[in-house]
């Protein structure tokens, strides 16, 4: 591990004025993600800005949504009661992700921020279009089981590894950021980037910048939701795919729904054709097999990972029939 800096930043300010001085500095949070990757050389930052100090801990209402801070730990959002009663489906989301450990530790805003767990990305002796820019990617030809089958690039096909972040965006979550220039707002949605020729570049966070809360709006969805997480093992896992699912039902008729794959895309994969077929028709196993083949019907699998195609559409039917009958 190279020396580095660190200093604890008592206010947003001190935050990210530090962290925009340095482009080199990385925030730290819960570290369970950060301190590993520094270990193996993955992550060589000049200075660590501790954010632990900040006041974006808390869960807060807000308009009958939520607000909840970026150093909110994992666990504290699965066991708070109104994440429970309105965005059950997020608390099922983190809780299938990590350990009980690891989410005492993990906060949202480095749960959001968590690196891929591609192999190649993680091994410094490996090339890595992610991590060393130009130098190739070798899970295109490799050991690709786990990785993407859509939104990837030949560049690179490395998964967005988080569970909560696929519930996040099918609960039309939205990030709030702080910088030096002020705060701005930008939906879970368009904050993640394909790799296509600049998979070093994984979302729209400007150097410095700081995530310090999550908005979460007034969701129709809490009857009807269900996230359904499949790996090789039951717990402590990285998903093969997953799906958050949710409907909003008037008299039998779909009336809206969402659909977000994990562990099968470069980034949270939201179904939006998938979306619309399901809107305007009644609940039925005709119409959850129709959305669920048009979801991967832009699928690119590899080598070693063409059953995740097959896996992604029997994950997006069960996750909906699930939802359907309001058990979350
Ligand atoms: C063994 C293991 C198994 C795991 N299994 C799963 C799993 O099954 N599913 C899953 O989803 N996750 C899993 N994880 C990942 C885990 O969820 C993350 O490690 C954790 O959420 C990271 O949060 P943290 O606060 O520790 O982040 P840190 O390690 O402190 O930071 C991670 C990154 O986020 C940046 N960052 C942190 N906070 C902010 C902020 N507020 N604004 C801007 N940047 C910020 C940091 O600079 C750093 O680059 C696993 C991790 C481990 C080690």
């Amino acid at each position: 591990m190279r020396p580095f800096n660190y200093i604890v930043a008592a206010d947003d300010a001190i935050a990210v004025n530090a962290a925009s001085r340095d482009p080199a500095s990385k925030f730290l949070a819960g570290g369970t993600t950060l301190i590993d990757l520094m270990k193996l050389n993955v992550s060589q930052p000049d200075q660590l800005v501790d954010i632990n100090k900040l006041a974006h801990s808390d869960i807060s209402s807000v308009n009958g949504g939520l607000l909840i801070g970026a150093l909110t730990k994992n666990s504290d959002v699965v066991m708070n009661a109104m994440v429970q009663q309105h965005f059950p489906i997020l608390a099922k989301a983190i809780l299938s992700g990590a350990s009980p450990q690891l989410r005492n530790m993990a906060t949202v805003g480095g749960n959001i921020m968590q690196r891929t767990r591609c192999p190649y990305f993680r091994d410094v002796t490996m090339p890595c279009n992610k991590r060393a820019p130009g130098s190739g990617c070798p899970a295109l030809t490799g050991h690709n089981r786990m990785h993407a089958i859509l939104g990837g690039s030949d560049r690179c096909i490395a998964v967005h590894a988080s569970d909560m972040c696929v519930a996040l965006t099918a609960l039309d979550a939205v990030l709030i950021l702080k910088s030096a220039d002020g705060e701005r707002k930008v939906p879970i949605e368009k904050f993640y980037l394909v790799p296509g020729d600049n998979p070093e570049k994984e979302n729209v966070l400007n150097p410095g910048e700081l995530i310090v809360a999550v908005e979460l709006p007034l969701s129709k969805f809490a009857l009807r939701s269900h996230y359904l997480k499949v790996r090789d093992r039951s717990s402590f896992s990285f998903a093969l795919a997953s799906v958050a699912a949710c409907l909003s039902v008037q008299h039998g008729t779909i009336s809206d729904a969402r659909i977000v794959l994990g562990g099968v895309a470069t980034k949270p994969w939201r179904c939006q054709d998938s979306e619309k077929i399901l809107i305007g028709k009644p609940v039925s196993a005709a119409a959850f097999a129709q959305a669920a083949a048009a979801a991967v019907a832009g699928a690119m699998p590899h080598k070693h990972n063409k059953f995740k195609v097959e896996l992604a559409k029997r994950s997006i039917v069960r996750a909906l029939e699930i939802a359907a009958l309001g058990v979350t």
